[in-house]
């Protein structure tokens, strides 16, 4: 029996998701209102967790103009995005 394929669950529950500012998050409040599927936003992530979640990025802290809205918004982007084809058009 291998130590270490054993330790393999019980770190992956030690993960941490990334701050926003390390991931460099921000939110773009003038396209707050626009289709979020097409272009680069959090909607279209496949991190993305409908509706104001990141499977990777914490709700909580400041973003990099240093402003806390306390949630992941579909009109955010981060350094991380990935193409979530289901969702983009
Ligand atoms: S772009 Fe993707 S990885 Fe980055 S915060 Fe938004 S949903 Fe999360």
């Amino acid at each position: 029996m291998s130590k270490d394929s054993q330790n393999i669950p019980q770190d992956a529950t030690k993960l941490k998701k990334l701050a926003k500012v390390t991931a460099r998050y921000m939110e773009m409040e003038e396209f707050k209102d626009s289709d979020h599927h097409t272009g680069y936003f959090c909607y279209n992530c496949i991190y993305f967790m409908k509706p104001n979640h990141c499977a990777i990025v914490t709700d909580e802290g400041p973003d990099v103009y240093g402003q806390s809205s306390d949630e992941i918004a579909p009109h955010g982007i981060c350094a991380l995005w990935e193409p979530n084809k289901e969702e983009m058009r």
